[in-house]
């Protein structure tokens, strides 16, 4: 029988796992291996992934690759005698006391995603890091510094993993962490929930000899499960002091840096180097690679050498490319791929399979010596809310109404604390116009940055209201199952399951999506979401859209941004769907996901997120954009002079004079300085510059001022915004200070429409348009150029985007001239 004919809501024990060498690795080590039972739970609306249990959580497969799995049903299935257990190996060496050391101690945090590393991280140290609940939040190392106990602690914050195979990019990283960063302690997160798998990473830190410390963490919940551990057995039993903590609530946390010190200063008795038995066939295989490794002192100093052999063994290519430097290469790879056969042909596994196997094996033998379960564990709250979440039929319409809550909430709450920013704005700006004197200060302060950076300020609340939405939603484990809703329909253009998750970060920023998309393990998968991520419509272009949306748009404004963003992501699935076929030859890669146990996620870390974000987008106001809006103010202020300003000059000290009696005159007046003005921007060189670009832009039905605005909008697309502030400032209409207002009465100062009024619904549709998709800025260029590990990812993106803006803004333009 295959894993994927069985029905809901039955238990199937596992008897083998057919399929490729990667897929096989990485399902074994996520508890898919032989004796284990697993419990179908649900199919993904459109026929999708299918959830399944196993080792007490949950995890998603795509139908075909259950049917790679062999089960048989668990009346049939008859408990092997010996578990295999073979316990530990001990080495008798007494960790040397590192007493004149420097008080300093380097501590890595590592563990499996969502055991609560970040959520520990954030309250040890004080810092804020973003929190979530589901893989790939932490895609970089965060390190941060502080003194306890009379010593300064550097703690670093690794990417969850299951494992320390080179199976994903994260997987790679914290491996090259520990081999080049040699941290004095490793603190092994766990979730207590959750031990057996939890505990396979444990093994591996085992192997590779570190000095590790178990923080047993969401202790809360297993207390509520009432399951009973004897959790200093179980580290006496491993080598390692186990503490067991509530990261979300600080509790253990002074307990475990006490066993941190101690371990570090040598004086902790549960601390041993040990070796986990993994039975005398595979013991002789591990030893007789090792014994040629050992030879290599450059690299066994730095890594053990068990460690290695282990790792030859399971066939990683890394630690062979590793070894390939040295002389007696040759030789190990031979012995290697003698052992190898060897143990295949006598187990008839393949013999990654059974390093895993052997590790459950002592995983769960210990866990029979130290755990006592009193009672089967019942259904869950997560389980319940699950069956309504990702219910086939409701899963679908509950995404779509989350997230129109979610847009509609920050479009319409926003609007209130917006109003008050303008306000106070406004009153700044008219207070110092009153009080300074005339000048050329005067004109920068008021008219470049207040207005510029103002009307960039406007749309904090905005993207507050936004951001509290997005780490809700994470925080509570709901993008998982976003990623499980929609990886068939994400397949089906060609992406992953979890292309999904930086696809929907990115409407926070592109710059962390990019990076997120470390999670995804196939390059060309990992390409093809860095290529479409811009087109998620990020924070910064929300002001512009709103601007324009509220300014030309009178009614279904809600809608019209909902399809600008439906837009962006339909743009998205085309283009991946086109860009697969073209270049990516993309191979399957499994989807294997967890889906974690749904959390309430502490308002703390919701509110320190936020904060966050705010500081970051504060900063930006402060220095890019304050920039770019000096910037774009002086070329727009200078020169001062043309040709006709002296005449223009003359003639308005003449009509000055008559203005107070005569009203034509007045009127005049008005008039010649609106002229005056107008010639003088068209001379300004940010007028020059509008003009070259002006032949490309005007099909679109954008004036030079929107053509210098999007120019403007190259470093950071909120800049757009406070360019346009300054542009259209200049406006001599004085009787609204309101921008929007003055967008609406602005009409052509030159070519054919002269006269007439810039922004039509068709103009700003197009305007709209071509901000979704043109030029994603460079931070995200940036970003995809280090991601990709070349520039021309990044050229390539700012090629086919630009140019696809126009293209598609043209068409937009003509067919709304036509239509209304
Ligand atoms: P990471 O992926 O390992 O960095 O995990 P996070 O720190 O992002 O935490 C995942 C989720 O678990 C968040 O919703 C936390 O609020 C929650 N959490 C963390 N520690 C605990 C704990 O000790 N008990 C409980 N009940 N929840 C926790
Ligand atoms: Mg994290």
């Amino acid at each position: 029988m295959k894993l994927s004919d069985i029905k809901n809501n039955e238990t199937v024990v596992i008897t083998k796992v057919l399929g490729h060498g990667s897929f096989r690795k990485r399902i074994a080590e996520m508890g898919f291996i032989k004796g284990k039972q697993v419990k179908v739970i649900k199919t993904a609306p459109f026929n999708g992934p299918v959830e399944y249990k196993i080792l007490n959580y949950n995890i998603s497969l795509r139908r075909s690759e259950a049917e790679r799995i062999e089960v048989i049903p668990l009346e049939e299935f008859v408990t092997p005698p010996h578990e295999g257990f073979e316990g530990v190996i001990d080495r008798n060496i007494i960790i040397d006391s590192t007493s004149p050391r420097a008080k300093t101690i380097n501590v890595a945090l590592a563990g499996n995603p969502n055991s609560g590393k970040t959520t520990l991280y954030n309250q040890l140290s004080g810092s804020r890091e973003r929190v979530g609940n589901y893989s790939g939040v932490t895609v970089d190392i965060k390190k941060t510094t502080f003194t306890a106990y009379g010593y300064t602690f550097h703690f670093f914050d690794l990417p969850g993993t299951y494992s320390l195979t080179a199976y994903t990019a994260e997987e790679i990283y914290v491996r090259k962490f520990i081999y080049e960063e040699t941290p004095d302690v490793v603190i092994n997160v766990l979730d207590a929930t959750n031990l057996e798998r939890n505990l396979f990473l444990s093994t591996q830190l085992i192997d590779m000899d570190l000095r590790v410390v178990v923080a047993l963490n969401m202790f809360d919940e297993l207390s509520k499960q009432s399951q009973q551990l004897n959790f200093d057995k179980l580290g006496k039993l491993m080598g390692m002091p186990f503490v067991p903590t509530v990261s979300s609530r600080g509790e253990g946390l002074d307990d475990l840096l006490q066993k941190v010190i101690r371990v570090y200063e040598g004086t902790e008795p549960t601390t041993r180097h040990i070796h986990i038995n993994y039975g005398q066939e595979l013991e002789s295989s591990i030893n007789a690679i090792r014994d040629i490794i050992k030879v290599n002192k450059p690299i066994t100093d730095k890594i053990s050498s068990r460690f290695l052999a282990i790792k030859l063994l399971e066939k990683d290519q890394q630690v062979l490319e590793l070894m390939s430097g040295y002389p007696n290469f040759m030789e190990i790879a031979a012995v290697t791929h003698k052992e190898i056969k060897r143990m295949e042909s006598l187990l008839n596994e393949d013999s990654e399979t059974i390093v895993t196997d052997a590790k459950y094996a002592f995983i769960s033998g210990a866990l029979k010596e130290t755990m006592h379960t009193p009672k089967p564990v019942i259904t869950s709250m997560s389980d319940k809310i699950d069956r309504i979440l990702t219910h086939p039929k409701l899963a679908l319409p509950i995404f779509g109404l989350i997230l129109f809550v979610v847009f509609y909430t920050t479009f319409t709450l926003g609007a209130y604390p917006m109003g008050w920013i303008d306000k106070g704005v406004l009153w700044i700006s008219e207070g110092l116009r009153s009080i300074m004197a005339d000048g050329m200060l005067k004109d920068l302060l008021i008219d470049g940055i207040i207005s510029g950076t103002g009307s960039v300020l406007v749309f904090l609340p905005n993207i507050l209201i936004l951001f509290f939405f997005i780490s809700l939603l994470e925080g509570t484990g709901y993008m998982a199952r976003a990623s499980f809703i929609m990886d068939k329909v994400m397949h089906k253009f060609g992406l992953h399951g979890r292309s999904f998750i930086p696809m929907i970060m990115g409407f926070g920023c592109n710059v962390p999506a990019i990076l997120a998309t470390r999670t995804l393990r196939n390059r060309g998968d990992r390409l093809l979401t860095m290529l479409i991520v811009p087109f998620m419509s990020c924070s910064a272009r929300l002001p512009v859209y709103i601007l324009i949306i509220s300014a030309f748009f009178t009614k279904y404004q809600a809608l019209i941004l909902i399809g600008i963003y439906a837009f962006g992501i339909i743009l998205a699935f085309i283009t991946a769907q086109v860009f697969n076929k073209l270049m990516f030859k993309n191979k399957e890669t499994p989807f294997v996901m967890e889906l974690p146990t749904y959390r309430m996620p502490t308002m703390r870390n919701i509110l320190f997120n936020m904060w966050e974000k705010t500081k970051h987008y504060l900063k930006k106001i402060g220095t890019v954009i304050l920039v770019g809006v000096i910037i774009i103010w002086a070329l727009e202020y200078f020169p001062r002079t043309t040709e006709r300003t002296a005449g223009y000059e003359t003639t308005i000290e003449m009509l000055q004079v008559q203005a107070d009696t005569d009203a034509a005159a007045a009127q005049l007046l008005q008039q010649t300085e609106m002229e005056m003005e107008s010639d003088r921007l068209m001379n300004s060189y940010i007028g020059r510059i509008g003009k070259v670009m002006q032949p490309i832009m005007s099909p679109m039905g954008f004036d030079w001022k929107m053509s210098i605005a999007l120019l403007a909008g190259l470093p950071a697309k909120e800049i757009i915004i406070s360019t346009m502030g300054v542009l259209y400032q200049s406006n001599v209409d004085e009787s609204t200070v309101n921008l929007q207002e003055k967008l609406i009465n602005e009409v052509h100062d030159r070519g054919k429409l002269k006269g007439h009024k810039v922004f039509n619904t068709a103009s700003a549709l197009a305007f709209l348009v071509f901000i979704l998709v043109y030029f994603p800025c460079i931070g995200t260029v940036a970003a995809i150029n280090n991601e990709s590990g070349t520039w021309k990812w990044g050229a390539f993106s700012v090629a086919y985007t630009t140019s696809l803006a126009w293209v598609l803004a043209l068409i937009t333009y003509q067919i709304a001239i036509l239509i209304i």
